[in-house]
C-alpha cells in the first residue's frame, strides 16, 4: 500500500469496491500525526439495501456449499492475508495510531491465525447423533446457518474485529454485511478484497462504512438481516440490543470492560508489575480486556505501586512507524481529551497521579498521545474506578482479606475479563470461580487464543467470539423427527380420536405434545 491517500472508496458491496452514496464526507485520519489516510463519502441507507440484497442473494449458494468447499476458500483467505501482511500492518498502524511493532506482531498474525482456525472449524460443524427417543421416530439435529448477519465493529482492533465477526459467520454458511467504525474502515475493506481474491463468492462478505446512528441502525433493523452481531460500547450495544429485540432478531453483544487485576500477597511481585504494565498499556489501553483496576493485597501494595511506576516511565511513547515505539497514540484527539478529562476529574476528587497524567508533549503534541498513567488513592465508587477510560491508565487500590479483594474485583457493572496473581493453587481456584467475568487469567493478563471463547458476563454482553462456541451464535438448531412406521394410526392419536385403537384398548404413548 502506498503512502498516498486512498480515495478508491471504503465500501465493498457484492464483490466491488466503491464509494459511499451519501453526501457526507469521510476522512480517515492517522491520529498520531493528523495525516489523512483515506477519503470517501459515507455509506447511505440505499447502500445498506444494496449490500443486504447482495448478501441475501449469495446466501443459498454459500449455505449450500459443502463444508470442504467453504473451508478451502477460507484457507485461501488466510494465505491471501498473509501475503499482504506487511501492507495490512502499515495500514492498521496508520488508521488507528498503533505502533507498527504491535500491528506486525499481534494484529495481523492474530487475524491470519483466526482465519485459519475457522477454515478448519468449518469442517467440524455437526449436530448430535440421531436416536429414537420416542420409540416411534428417529430424531435428528440439524445445525443450520441463520441467513444474512449484520455486524457492527469498533475501532480499537479493526482488522481483528473484521476476522472475529466475519469468520464464524461465514464458516457456518451465513453471509454478512459488516459495518466497521467510521474511524477505521481501511483494513476491513482490504479484508473483503482478500476474501474475493480467495474465491469467496461475491455478496458473501460486504463492508459498509457509515455512521452508527444511520447505517448501523438501518442494518440492525433491515428486515432481511436475520441476526445482529455487535462489538462496541455498552451504551451503543444497549441501543442495538433493544432495536433487535423489538424485531425479535437474534443478537450477540460484545461490550465494554473494566478488567480487575487482583494481586495476592504471595504473588511474584516482578511478574505482577510487568503484567500490569503490559496488560494496561497494550494498544494504549484501548482494549476491552485491558487491566484497569489493580487490587493489591496490603503487604505488597507499596512495592507494587513503586515498581509499576518505574516500569511505566521506561515505556517508549513515539511515532507509530518507529519499531522502537512501545506506545502509540489514542484513536483521536477527542478521545484523548476524554481520557485526560477522566484523569483530571479523578485528581480533583482526591486521587493522586503517581506517573503520567498528561497528553504527549514536544514532537508528540500534535498527535492524540497520552502518557502511561498510574493513579492511586481513588475511591472505589469514583468514575475512574467504575467507568471505562479506554486509555493508558491503571488505577491501583489496596485490599486486606482475600474475600475483600474478590468483592472489589466484582464491584463494577462489567464482567469481560480479569486476572488473579498468586502462587497458591487454592487461591487461584477460588479467584477463578469467584470473579464474574468471561475470562479469568491466572498469573497473566491479555493473551487470547483462537481455540478459546471470548465474551462477557454482566454489562459486558453475551455470546462468544472465537472458538467453536461462536457457532452457537451463528447457527440455529433444528429438530427433524421422522416417523419410523408408515402406519396411518399412531399411538398418540388417541388424544384426539376418541375411538379405541384397533386392538380395542388405549396405549400410553411416549410422545408428548407441546
Ligand atoms: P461504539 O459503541 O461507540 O461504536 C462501536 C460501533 O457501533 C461503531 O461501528 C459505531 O459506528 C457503531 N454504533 C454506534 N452507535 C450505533 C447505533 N445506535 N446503532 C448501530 N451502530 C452503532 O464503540 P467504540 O468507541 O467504537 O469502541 C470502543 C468500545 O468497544 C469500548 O467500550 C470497548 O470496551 C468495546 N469493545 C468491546 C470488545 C469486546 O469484545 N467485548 C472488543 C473491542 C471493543
Amino acid at each position: 500500500m502506498s503512502t498516498a491517500i486512498d480515495d478508491t472508496g471504503q465500501q465493498f458491496i457484492d464483490g466491488r469496491r466503491r464509494r459511499g452514496r451519501s453526501s457526507d464526507a469521510l476522512r480517515v485520519i492517522n491520529p498520531s500525526n493528523g495525516d489523512v489516510v483515506a477519503t470517501d463519502t459515507l455509506a447511505s441507507v440505499d447502500d445498506v439495501d444494496e449490500a443486504v440484497a447482495a448478501a441475501k442473494a449469495a446466501f443459498p449458494g454459500w449455505a449450500g456449499a459443502t463444508p470442504a468447499e467453504r473451508s478451502t476458500a477460507m484457507h485461501r483467505l488466510a494465505a491471501e492475508l498473509d501475503a499482504v501482511a506487511g501492507e495490512l500492518a502499515t495500514a492498521e498502524s496508520r488508521q488507528a495510531g498503533k505502533p507498527i511493532r504491535l500491528t506486525q506482531g499481534f494484529d495481523v498474525p492474530g487475524t491470519v491465525d483466526n482465519v485459519s482456525f475457522f477454515a478448519g472449524a468449518a469442517r467440524n460443524l455437526e449436530g448430535k447423533a440421531s436416536a429414537e427417543y420416542s420409540g416411534e421416530h428417529t430424531s435428528t439435529i440439524r445445525r443450520e446457518p441463520i441467513g444474512v448477519v449484520g455486524s457492527i465493529a469498533p475501532w480499537n482492533y479493526p482488522l481483528q474485529m473484521a476476522a472475529w465477526k466475519i469468520l464464524p459467520a461465514i464458516a457456518a454458511g451465513n453471509t454478512i454485511v459488516l459495518k466497521p467504525a467510521e474511524l477505521t474502515p481501511t483494513t476491513s475493506v482490504a479484508f473483503a478484497e482478500a476474501a474475493q481474491r480467495a474465491g469467496i463468492p461475491d455478496g458473501v462478505v460486504n463492508v459498509l462504512t457509515g455512521r452508527g446512528s444511520v447505517v448501523g441502525e438501518a442494518l440492525v433493523t433491515h428486515r432481511d438481516v436475520s441476526m445482529v452481531s455487535f462489538t462496541g460500547s455498552t451504551r451503543a450495544g444497549s441501543r442495538v440490543g433493544s432495536l433487535a429485540a423489538g424485531l425479535v432478531k437474534r443478537v450477540h453483544l460484545e461490550l465494554g470492560g473494566k478488567a480487575p487485576f487482583v494481586v495476592f500477597d504471595d504473588a511474584d511481585l516482578e511478574a505482577a508489575a510487568r503484567g500490569a504494565v503490559a496488560g494496561s498499556l497494550i494498544n494504549a489501553g484501548q482494549d476491552c480486556t485491558a487491566a484497569t483496576r489493580a487490587y493489591v493485597q496490603r503487604p505488597l501494595y507499596d512495592a507494587f505501586v513503586g515498581r509499576v511506576a518505574e516500569l511505566m516511565s521506561q515505556v517508549v511513547v513515539g511515532p507509530v512507524d518507529d519499531p522502537a515505539t512501545d506506545l502509540g497514540s489514542l484513536i483521536s484527539l477527542d478521545h484523548r481529551d476524554n481520557v485526560a478529562g477522566m484523569v483530571d476529574r479523578a485528581r480533583e476528587a482526591g486521587a493522586k497521579v503517581v506517573t503520567g497524567g498528561r497528553p504527549g508533549t514536544g514532537a508528540l503534541e500534535a498527535g492524540a498521545y497520552y502518557e502511561p498513567t498510574l493513579v492511586v488513592d481513588a475511591a472505589q465508587d469514583s468514575e475512574i474506578v467504575q467507568d471505562e477510560v479506554f486509555g493508558p491508565v491503571l488505577v491501583a487500590l489496596p485490599f486486606d482479606g482475600d474475600d475483600e479483594g474478590l468483592a472489589l474485583a466484582n464491584d463494577t457493572p462489567y464482567g469481560l475479563a480479569a486476572s488473579a496473581w498468586t502462587s497458591d493453587v487454592f487461591r487461584a481456584q477460588r479467584a477463578s470461580a469467584g470473579i464474574a467475568a468471561g475470562c479469568v487469567w491466572i498469573n497473566d493478563h491479555i493473551p487470547i487464543i483462537s481455540e478459546m471463547p471470548h465474551g462477557g458476563y454482566k454489562a459486558s454482553g453475551f455470546g462468544k467470539d472465537m472458538s467453536t462456541y461462536s457457532f452457537d451464535e451463528y447457527t440455529q438448531v433444528k429438530h427433524v423427527m421422522s416417523a419410523l412406521s408408515p402406519q396411518p394410526r399412531k399411538d398418540w392419536h388417541d388424544v384426539i380420536f376418541t375411538s379405541p385403537t384397533e386392538q380395542g384398548e388405549h396405549h400410553h404413548s411416549r410422545v408428548m405434545t407441546a
